[in-house]
Formats: structure tokens, sequence, C-alpha cells
């Protein structure tokens, strides 16, 4: 099986005051192109620690992160630039990570111009097929983000997200602040897109009940440690961990 993300022995302290906290121990991964790992856990279990990791957000005190091959960490500038295009990222609430006076189209622009994905005549075509491909009319281009739902939101995320072709797309808590139909739209949104496109998933839920339908394995956090990973149905079916059981158990 051919390895597109490797993560081996992610550690990551954090100074609070005068105590130090322990949010990811030891954390190994890896996820192969086309593929979908879930990492599930309680809140505070590590999980976004891992995310602002692999995006070069905040740095580890120990640990190797591979992606196509490449060594992540230590990556500076145009090197960066070029493995970030590749290497997208969609959060729990757009409206906190953008601007909510920028309109959807310019939105999904920025990482067209920014990486150089196509010409400026070439971009408003883009930004249409773009919007298509995540099931959003092309009248929606000029509003802004205030002004469309929370999942109309997520799906010009997943946008911007797509706009440079990435192979990996971590999704920290994309489907939890929506309501379940909207969340079940989205799930299979990404489910088609991973069919149609190849893109490989980190999908990061405290939720199992919402990782069910999309991952093909399972990754378990808890306490800053992976306690438990699988198959999905394996893991779901017959969870090892104490935690995955508890999941499993508050799952209906
Ligand atoms: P999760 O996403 O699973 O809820 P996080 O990765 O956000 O967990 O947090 C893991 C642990 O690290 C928690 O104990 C959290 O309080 C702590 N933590 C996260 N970010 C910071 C920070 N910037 N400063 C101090 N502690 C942090
Ligand atoms: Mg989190």
């Amino acid at each position: 099986m051919s390895t597109l993300l490797q993560v081996e022995g992610l550690s990551k302290r954090y100074r609070r005051g005068n105590q130090e906290v322990a949010a990811l121990d030891g954390v190994s991964l890896s996820i192969a192109p086309g593929e979908t790992l879930a990492l599930v856990g309680p809140s505070g279990s590590g999980k976004s620690t891992v995310a602002r990791i692999l995006l070069r957000l905040v740095e580890p005190d120990a640990g190797r992160i591979s992606f196509n091959g490449e060594a992540l960490l230590g990556l500076r500038g145009a090197a960066l630039r070029a493995i970030r295009a590749n290497l997208q990222m969609v959060f729990q609430d757009p409206m906190a990570a953008f601007n909510p006076r920028a309109t959807v189209a310019g939105l999904i622009d920025d990482p067209l111009r920014i990486h150089g994905i196509v010409g400026r005549a070439e971009r408003p075509r883009a930004i249409a097929t773009l919007l298509e491909r995540v099931g959003l009319a092309t009248e929606l281009a000029g509003r802004r983000v205030h002004e469309i739902s929370g999942g109309q939101r997520q799906r010009v995320a997943i946008a911007r997200a797509l706009a440079t072709r990435p192979a990996l797309i971590v999704l920290d808590e994309a489907v939890s602040a929506l309501d379940v139909l909207v969340r079940a739209d989205i799930l299979s949104l990404l489910a088609e897109l991973q069919r149609d496109e190849g893109v490989a998933y980190l999908f990061i839920s405290h939720d199992l009940g919402a990782v069910r339908a999309i991952a093909h394995r399972i990754a378990i956090m808890d306490g800053g440690r992976i306690v438990e990973q699988g198959e999905a149905a394996t893991v779901i079916a017959a969870p090892a961990s104490a935690t995955g059981r508890a999941l499993v158990a508050a799952t209906p």
C-alpha cells in the first residue's frame, strides 16, 4: 500500500502559566492516497493539535511527518507553499476562519490566485466550476459569508480547499456544527468528491456517528495518544479500547 501521509511519534506539550499540558504523546498514523482516516476522540484528546501540526500552524516537540515522500517539518517558504497547495484544511466554523465581509467568489479566488492555479482571465470560470462541483448555484458568487447558511459556508470552504486540487484535505469538526440533514448532504458530497478526484481525508470529529458514513479506517484518540486504530467496520463492531467502547455506546 502506498502512503500519502506518514506521521510518526508526534509529541507536543503546551505551557499554560507554570503548568505543562501534554497535548500529544507519541502519535503515529498513516493515510493512503484516496483514503479517509477518521480521527475520533473526546474533546481535549489532541485531535486539533494533530491538524494544526500538519498545517504547520504549531510546531511539535518531537516526531516526523512525511507527506508525498517529503519531510514536512522544517520546510519553509516556497517549498512549504508548494506542499500547502496539496494539503488543504476545512475548519468547523468558516465564519470564524474567514472574513465575514469576503464574498463567496473572493474566497474561492484566493487559492487560485495565490497558488497560480489558473490565469486571471480564466479565474471566474474556474470559480463557477468549483461552485457547481460543490453543489452551489453560481448566483451565490457575489454573496458575502454572513449572507449564506452554515451548510452553504461549509460547501464554500470545501470548494476553496479543492481549488488547488489537493491530495489531502484535513477536516477538523467540519460537520459538527451542522444539523443532521445538512451534515448528511456534506458527507455525501465529500464521498462523491473522493470517488471522482481521489482526494484523501483526515476526518476529525468528536462524534463517531458523523464519521461512520465516510471513514475507511478509524483511529481513536484519548489523552494525546492513539488508543486504537483499524478498519472502520471492525472498530465500530468490536472496539478494543475503553474509549472506543464508550464512543460506540454513546453513538445512536
Ligand atoms: P481536541 O481537538 O481533541 O479537542 P486539542 O488538540 O484542541 O484537542 O487540545 C488537546 C489538549 O491541548 C487540551 O488539553 C487543550 O486544552 C490543550 N491545548 C490546545 N491548544 C492549546 C494552547 N494553545 N495552549 C495551551 N493548551 C492547549
Ligand atoms: Mg478540536
